[in-house]
């Protein structure tokens, strides 16, 4: 996607709302490239001009892969998120405010693999402003986001857990402190650039920034560089960190812990650590988003005469009353012993009922079964009655 097109509203262009149907669209374009059409025109350049734009616009707008990109890239410069600052083909900024730190602009320009998954802006923008293009770095660069995974119990996948990670990953250089300078220098400030890292100049209307050669867009010149990490500020270490799995997680659920990524070079905001848990199953439990499922084993005798069976819970036992007649495979409620919700409280217990019919029964209680079944009979019932298939 072409980076003019975020100062050109096609919607006017053709005279239409921003609402207009594909319909609408095709017919508004047909009229005014008739009107317009330099044969119609001929030696008028402004007619000439407003063709070209018809049809641009129509090329957008009749295609709606390239008219949702270009609405939601419209709606993103409307909303002032890149307010001032201009924007150099290749994905060079030229500064001047409006990004927060959450839009970190490695991410979004250079199309490094952020993964973040937080709302797509990077992708948006990694189309609009052609991907891969130059990579501007005006200051030191945040570290990279890290991707591990763990394997959770069931019950502490529910309850929530504290985990032991162990990750290698590039961390401060502990011999220069990562400042990538031998132990007793320091790095001084680039001259070239006065320490910025980018180096400007202007062109038409935009501001162009480029990364400075002299210093690689670091804004600082190493000169007597660290023997230990070469320069980098950076090293390889095997770190253990503790990580706090909050109740309630999903098996393949992906848990973002902001700023326990890889270090940042020189100095620079570490990235973030993403851990995509694995939940084991379990041998009596199942869950149903906050609902925590199981099967309760009964036999027929309960279900018809109702009975209370002590179940297991995340917290102890509770009694679950089956009320006389109960069917077989009905679904019991118990509400708020299911799993914890992130706001507070807890989901339900489910407890499913099913029969469990006895493979062998003694002469008694076969006897028994026989003089029951035939009171049964002659008490009038029929489990085929109102069946369809009798
Ligand atoms: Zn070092
Ligand atoms: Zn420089």
């Amino acid at each position: 996607m072409n980076r003019e097109w975020l100062e050109k509203d096609f919607y006017k262009e053709l005279g239409i709302s921003s609402s207009a149907t594909q319909d609408e669209i095709k017919k508004a374009y047909r009229k005014l490239a008739r009107d317009l059409h330099p044969d119609k025109n001929p030696g008028d350049t402004k007619a000439e001009e407003r063709f070209k734009a018809v049809s641009e616009a129509h090329a957008v707008l009749s295609d709606p892969e390239k008219r949702k990109e270009y609405d939601e890239a419209r709606r993103l410069f409307a909303s002032g998120g890149f307010g001032r600052g201009g924007y150099a083909p290749g994905g060079g900024y030229t500064g001047g405010g409006g990004f927060s730190n959450e839009f970190n602009l490695g991410d979004i320009f250079g199309g490094a693999a952020a993964g973040a998954g937080d709302g797509g802006l990077g992708d948006i923008l990694g189309g609009l402003f052609n991907r891969g293009g130059t990579r501007t770095t005006s200051r030191p660069r945040r570290g990279s986001d890290v991707e591990t995974e763990t394997t959770l119990g069931f019950r502490e996948a529910a309850q929530g857990v504290t985990v032991p990670l162990r990750m290698t990953s590039p961390s401060p250089c502990t011999t220069c402190h990562g400042s990538g300078a031998k132990p007793g220098t320091s790095p001084r400030v680039c001259p070239h650039c006065n320490g910025t890292g980018v180096i400007s100049r202007n062109q038409g209307a935009f501001g162009f920034s480029e990364p400075c050669d002299d210093c690689r867009g670091t804004g600082s010149i190493i000169d007597d560089p660290c023997t230990d990490c070469h320069g980098t500020g950076i090293q390889n270490r095997t770190r253990t960190i503790t990580v706090r799995i909050p109740p309630g997680v999903r098996d393949g659920q992906r848990i973002r812990l902001a700023g326990q990524g890889e270090a940042g070079l020189r100095g620079a905001p570490a990235g973030d650590l993403y851990v995509t848990v694995h939940v084991s199953q379990d041998k009596v439990f199942g869950r149903n988003g906050d609902d925590l499922t199981l099967v309760l084993p009964v036999s027929y005798s309960e279900l018809v005469l109702g009975t209370t069976v002590s179940v297991p819970t995340l917290e102890g036992r509770v009694g679950v009353k089956v009320p006389p007649g109960t069917a077989d495979g009905r679904t019991l409620r118990v509400r708020g012993r299911g799993v914890p919700k992130r706001g507070g409280g807890a989901g339900d217990l489910l407890v499913t009922v099913k029969v469990a019919v006895p493979q062998k029964l003694d002469d008694e209680a076969t006897e028994a079964l026989r003089r029951y079944a035939e009171a049964e009979k002659a008490g009038g019932f029929d489990p085929r009655a109102g069946w369809a298939g009798a």
